[in-house]
């Protein structure tokens, strides 16, 4: 763990294996913090903020020790991809794209932290001058999950170190590798002690110290909708910002006059990239009646093909899911789906090659015959899960697509623009696509209405999310009001 500037084992002396999912075996032990780390940590970030000068330096000079950081990021990318596969099992391609991220990310967070001023208003009262400034909120909590490890931690750092916060991260217990590896990173760049901060270890203990302390001013967390309740209720403790990036059911609508061929590729895409470990997953898909057989016919036919293995070996598609828990409990789902009367069309099952017998892996899955009411098609499965619903017009498939307490993001296949306008307009979600799923970069926010979350990241609102903002009001010719004579 990294606190105020010192590499440091847990006070407790305890550690923690870190579990390959492709074969169980233990690939590193690293230290598990408690309470007790996370208020030292708390300490020290309170501490250089209150006291440090990373908040008031010249914001270009912040920019550039971020920029440092991406720069970083890019000479170890392949370190940094490797660590990812390992830990979470993805394909090592997909690692390499998540640096390539990871470190736009930063960039961009470097270039926007001196242009994050505010504005000089028209006050209209005599003799005056008005401003307002964009400040830091402070110390930062930023509790992350283990899909996407560290590009969700960068999401997270980037901006509040641009913008001048300190900060304490706890990364998923399980997936921490990419994070330390960071840490270093961040170290090397140049960021002051106490600056940034790491405890690693569970969530009820260094994650409830996070949203509980009185001492942090914000808490940004990204992670299962439950977690993020719970967060908010610790979180009054002080009336602290907070910061929610939770989970999806994301519509993938597919009316008959798209391009065919390009949307059953990208529904195949849409929920089983990653296993469909994913916060945007388009696990629930809505095709146009007319064409609802062609296309589900198809998409199974592409499914059976996935080539699931070893993350690190050329040709595989899919690694496994996270854990052995996890596996459970998308198998529970395709059993609630079955007993709910939805059909079975494709998976439901551990596959069978000798191979994978040791990973946490499952087959890709497909439903159909799904109604809007079905848990199956409501709830979150966090896997590679597809239900398939059918629905005749424009105003009908708005409706049903909307009838769920999530709203992260959806997508529209149609090559009639104004239908797909139509769609993309109504749809209550934070992110929408026409004729795509999946792309998001840097530049645009990212985030869900409903319970999907509240605040954005990414985009330049990720940034202001980690400041204040505070009106200066200067009276140029100040005299007595005379009110109280
Ligand atoms: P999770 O909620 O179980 O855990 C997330 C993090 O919260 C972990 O670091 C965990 O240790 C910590 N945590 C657990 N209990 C806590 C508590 N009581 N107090 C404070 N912290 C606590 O989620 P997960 O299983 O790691 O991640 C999967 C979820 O994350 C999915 O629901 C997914 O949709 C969501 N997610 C959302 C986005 C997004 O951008 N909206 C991105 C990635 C993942």
């Amino acid at each position: 763990m990294f606190i105020n500037g010192q590499w440091i084992e847990a006070k407790s002396g305890e550690t923690r294996e870190i579990i390959n999912p492709f074969n169980q075996e233990m690939i590193a032990k690293v230290s598990e913090g408690n309470e007790e780390d996370t208020k030292e940590a708390i300490k020290a970030a309170r501490t250089a903020f209150d006291e440090g000068e990373w908040s008031f330096i010249p914001a270009n000079e912040r920019g550039l020790i971020v920029q440092k950081i991406a720069s970083l990021i890019r000479r170890d990318h392949e370190e940094l991809a490797q660590l990812e596969t390992l830990d979470t099992g993805k394909t090592l391609e997909e690692s390499r794209a998540d640096m390539e991220d990871i470190a736009n990310v930063f960039s961009y967070y470097g270039g926007l932290a001196d242009k994050n001023g505010g504005e000089v208003i028209s006050s209209p009262l005599p003799h005056s001058q008005s401003r307002v400034v964009r400040e830091p909120v402070g110390v930062c909590g930023q509790i992350t999950p283990w899909n996407y490890p560290l590009l969700q931690a960068s999401w997270k750092l980037a901006p509040a170190l641009a913008a001048g916060n300190t900060l304490i991260m706890k990364p998923s217990e399980i997936t921490p590798l990419t994070t330390i590896k960071v840490f270093e990173l961040m170290e090397e760049a140049g960021v002051p002690k106490g600056v940034v901060n790491l405890v690693l270890g569970k969530g009820n203990t260094v994650g409830a110290e996070l949203s509980s302390s009185t001492e942090v001013d914000l808490l940004s967390f990204t992670g299962g909708i439950e977690t993020g309740k719970e967060i908010m209720r610790s979180a009054s403790s002080n009336v602290k910002n907070i910061a929610l990036e939770l989970g999806g059911k994301n519509p993938n609508i597919v009316f008959a006059d798209g391009d065919f061929d390009t949307a059953v590729d990208q529904a195949l895409n849409a929920v089983f990239f990653h296993g469909g470990q994913v916060c945007s997953a388009g696990a629930r898909l809505l095709v146009e009646e007319s064409l609802h057989d062609k296309f589900v016919e198809a998409l199974i036919e592409k499914a059976k093909r996935i080539k699931l293995g070893n993350g690190f070996d050329e040709g595989t598609q899919s690694g496994p899911l996270i854990s052995a828990e996890h596996r459970e409990k998308v198998e529970s789902y395709v059993k609630i789906g079955k007993e709910e009367g939805a059909t079975l069309a494709l998976g439901g099952e551990r596959p069978k090659a000798e191979e994978l017998q040791n990973g946490f892996f499952y087959s890709p899955t497909i439903f159909t015959n799904c109604t809007s009411k079905m848990r199956i098609v409501q709830e979150e499965v966090f896997g590679p899960v597809l239900t398939v619903e059918k629905f005749s017009s424009k105003e009908e498939v708005v409706k049903l697509a909307n009838d769920t307490i999530y709203g992260l993001a959806g997508a529209v296949w149609s090559n009639d623009i104004t239908k797909a306008e139509y769609v993309a307009n109504r749809l209550r979600v934070g992110t929408v696509w026409i004729n795509d799923f999946h792309p998001y970069f840097a530049q645009a926010p990212w985030g869900g209405y409903k319970q999907s979350g509240i605040g954005r990241e990414l985009g330049h609102t990720g940034l202001e999310e980690y400041t204040e903002l505070k009106h200066i009001y200067r009276n140029t010719k100040p005299e007595p009001v005379g009110w109280f004579k």
